[in-house]
């Protein structure tokens, strides 16, 4: 076993363990690492804490129980590590396979893009997921709130998220303009930045193999390919036509590409394509029509947040990432850390709640996430919220972040 210099290990957890096809083999009592998180992230992780231990009790008793170990990022890792982002917070997701996190400030000027994207590049963590569903009751901009029930799987490791950036006017920046002229004949206005964004064959088609996995195992109807490829048609383009090639090399018994099928998949899980704008017009005008999405690291940012907005707001979008060839994984808030809010005890926990529903499914306990989901329909249901749905209802109960988490747990 690995030694930490500040993680303290629970001595009575037991290690989640990796079969070779990448399933976890999950014991009773499971070390989980969490990052609380900053700012508000303190607040909503006491209240979620307290619903993932109640809902483990609840379906349980006494045979089952997460064995939390606290691991350090961001402001709390600073102050007690000396570091935003401590190796040993890699080492000890690497070990033990699943970590949770609330959301995290990113130092500005600190040297990090950002610690979440960080953490995600370099556990390779590819899948970014994020399911958005509609809980009855919560306040909606658009009509039809409940037509929207999709599962994004947005790829965490490539396009402009990796790719290389040049400063305007710096000597790296003159240097690949000439090269572009020279080699290219491409033309680049001198005061230009430069962006480089990667999209590979591998990248891709793994992103689009989980979609597509996910897809079959959970009885959806089909998966849907969102990209710029008719502007970008090497990177965006190329991401379709890996996607379609995909279908046809590894899932042609099960799935069947539109293109191959004319959109009548005869039973088989279909998988389609469309541009990104257009995709943002249908979300609003005909949701149905989509169920699970695969697409790039930008796209993705995008849309998660434009689907988030149509189902109730960032308080209540849930996220995963996930590299499905190994089953390392951190659920997270999707949200940043509102510093405004900072342990008023104010906040949605919903977006890390959600997200624990997310672990107990990927740890194999879905009856705990069943139960969660199910006592949240009820407390939405009875109009009991914190203050950003309080303020867009009428007649419901105001409660702070933790009475939130104790009235999840009264509707267990
Ligand atoms: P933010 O923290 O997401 O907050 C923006 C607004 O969203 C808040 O003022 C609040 O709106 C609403 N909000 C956020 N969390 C909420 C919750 N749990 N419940 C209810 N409402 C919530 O965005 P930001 O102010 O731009 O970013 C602050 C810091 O967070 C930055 O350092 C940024 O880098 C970081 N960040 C982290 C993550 C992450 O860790 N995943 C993601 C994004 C940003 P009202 O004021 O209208 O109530």
């Amino acid at each position: 076993m690995a030694k930490f210099e500040h993680v303290q290990v629970p001595e009575d957890g037991e290690k989640i363990t990796v079969a070779a096809d990448g399933t976890l083999q999950t014991p009773d009592k499971p070390v989980i690492a969490f990052i609380e998180g900053d700012g508000t992230g303190r607040d909503i992780w006491r209240a979620s804490k307290m619903v993932f231990d109640a809902a483990v009790k609840h379906c349980y008793g006494a045979a089952r129980e997460v064995a939390w170990m606290e691991i350090f990022a961001g402001e709390k890792a600073n102050s007690v590590c000396g570091n935003y982002l401590p190796d040993e917070t890699l080492e000890a997701i690497q070990e033990y396979h699943v970590a949770i996190k609330g959301p995290l400030t990113t130092p500005v000027g600190g040297g990090f893009r950002s610690l979440n994207v960080t953490l995600r590049q370099r556990l390779d963590l590819f899948a970014c997921v994020r399911p958005v569903r509609y809980f009855p009751g919560v306040p909606s901009p658009v009509k039809e709130p409940g037509k929207v029930d999709m599962v994004i799987f947005r790829e965490n490791t490539e396009d402009v998220y990796s790719g290389l950036e040049l400063q305007e006017g710096t000597e790296e920046a003159k240097k690949l303009i000439e090269f572009c002229r020279e080699a290219y004949g491409w033309n680049i206005r001198p005061d230009s930045g430069i962006g480089i964004k990667p999209v590979s064959i591998q990248g891709s088609k793994r992103i689009i193999r989980a979609a597509i996995n996910y897809a079959l195992k959970h009885g959806r109807k089909s998966v849907t390919l969102v990209h710029k490829g008719n502007i970008m048609k090497f990177t965006e383009g190329a991401f379709r036509k890996w996607g379609y090639d995909l279908v046809r090399e590894e899932f042609s018994d099960v799935a069947v590409g539109w293109e191959d099928c004319g959109g009548d998949p005869g039973g088989k899980l279909l998988v389609k394509d469309t541009i990104a704008d257009i995709f943002l017009q249908q979300i609003l005008t005909r949701p149905t029509e989509f169920d699970v999405i695969a697409t790039m690291n930008l796209n993705g940012d995008y849309m998660s947040d434009a689907l988030a907005a149509q189902v109730g707001g960032i308080g209540i979008a849930p996220g995963a990432n996930i590299n499905y060839e190994n089953g390392m994984a951190i659920f997270e808030a999707t949200h940043g850390t509102a510093p405004k809010y900072a342990d008023l005890d104010q906040v949605n926990p919903s977006s890390v709640i959600l997200s624990g529903i997310m672990m107990f499914e990927h740890l194999g306990w879905t009856e705990v996430s069943e139960a969660i989901i199910q006592a949240m329909t009820r407390t939405f249901a009875n109009k009991t919220v914190t203050y950003d749905f309080e303020r867009l209802m009428t007649g419901a109960t105001l409660l702070k972040c933790s009475e939130f988490g104790q009235k999840v747990i009264e509707n267990l």
